[in-house]
């Protein structure tokens, strides 16, 4: 059967190893674990241009994000493994990554098609010390119900250990393009409530691993539903206005989400489950509700949220100084304050 690579063992012995080794590289920088947000897109240009637009804001959105709250970040354009093209691409890329970069504690995915709406909100890391991966989800959607939409794998973390390598590893069989990946997919949808008849996807064969196989990987999963580390777009992105009037950045929950994703949406591609034009219209104000969260650290913010204009908040100054004490997000995010 297909493998993701060489079988890699005692990788956590391995690595500790490094890490004593190499302490000008630690996986903890000031108490805080090594972040690696990885994200990515197909090596061509989209079938619709303005497409590659909205994969240049989103790279811009989680380039502020990350910046403000001292995350690396790596932009993969490439398949690695050409049987694992398409939405199963970010599996080798994130073995490559836990295996290429030692150092970093969480690798965290994250789709081209999904934003930072709270620029805010960290994540509470802590709460995840004895867990390995950590997706939004809903534990009853997943056991009872066995829905194919009961986590989501646009904005997961991965822990760098040996046990996330097993995870891929196991994960990896069915995406292979072509008969395996599409025999698969008649699997997922006889086993998945709610999943239509298409090929096998990564999201699906997580959801169904983690049913399957529930003593062996969901000791060290964590669901997590307390904000939305991914938030369906549709109910979200009508309520922007509301959630500036009545409430603030830094909640990440259904106040303030801290991901607004595009879930069905593909204006780089032809075809999605909504109109093209709702997407990009939905997509402009998700980033310009974000973007003003950035612009305010410098005076500025958005005409409106479908505008890329922008106007001043306030006046020069002599003493630019109090600005920074009062706008700057890397302040006020959660685990600071
Ligand atoms: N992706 C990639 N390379 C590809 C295809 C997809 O890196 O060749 C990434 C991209 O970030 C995308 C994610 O995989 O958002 C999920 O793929 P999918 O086709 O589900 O796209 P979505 O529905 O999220 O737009
Ligand atoms: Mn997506």
């Amino acid at each position: 059967t297909f493998t993701l690579g060489p079988k890699i063992t005692g990788w956590d012995l391995q690595r500790k190893a490094w890490l004593d080794q190499n302490p000008e590289y630690p996986n903890f920088v000031r108490g805080k674990a090594r972040i690696l947000l990885l994200t990515g897109s197909p090596p061509k240009p989209c079938d619709n241009p303005i497409g590659d637009h909205y994969l240049l804001k989103s790279i811009k959105n989680k380039i502020d994000y990350c910046r403000l709250h001292g995350i690396e970040i790596v932009y993969n354009l490439a398949h690695l493994d050409v049987e694992l093209a398409g939405y199963w691409a970010k599996l080798p890329m994130i073995r490559r990554l836990m295996l290429s970069h030692p150092e970093v504690e969480w690798i965290w995915w994250m789709d081209s098609d999904a934003f930072f709406t709270d620029m805010v909100f960290e994540l509470p890391l802590s709460k995840y010390d004895d867990y390995n991966l950590v997706l939004h989800g809903y534990p009853d959607l997943l056991f009872e119900q066995k829905s194919w939409i009961a986590v989501n794998t646009g904005s997961f973390l991965f822990r760098n250990c040996q046990w996330s390598l097993d995870l891929l590893d196991a994960w990896a069989p069915m995406g292979p393009k072509g008969p395996v990946r599409e025999e698969a997919g008649k699997v997922l949808t006889a086993n998945l409530k709610g999943r239509p008849a298409f090929e096998a996807d990564d999201q699906s064969a997580l959801i169904y691993l983690l049913l399957s196989k529930k003593d062996k990987w969901m000791d060290k999963t964590f669901l997590e539903n307390s904000f939305y580390l991914h938030g369906y777009w549709a109910g979200l992105v009508d309520r922007y206005e509301e959630m500036i009037e009545k409430y603030h950045p830094g909640l990440g929950d259904e106040r303030w989400p801290f991901v607004t994703h595009f879930v069905g949406c593909k204006p780089c591609g032809s075809y999605g489950d909504y109109p093209v034009e709702k997407c990009l219209s939905s997509m402009e104000r998700a980033f310009n509700f974000a973007d003003n969260q950035v612009l305010k650290l410098y005076g500025f913010r958005h005409r409106g949220l479908l505008s890329p204009k922008i106007k001043r908040i306030r006046n020069e100054t002599v003493t630019p100084l109090e600005f920074v004490d009062q706008f700057d997000i890397r302040r006020h995010s959660s685990e600071s304050r």
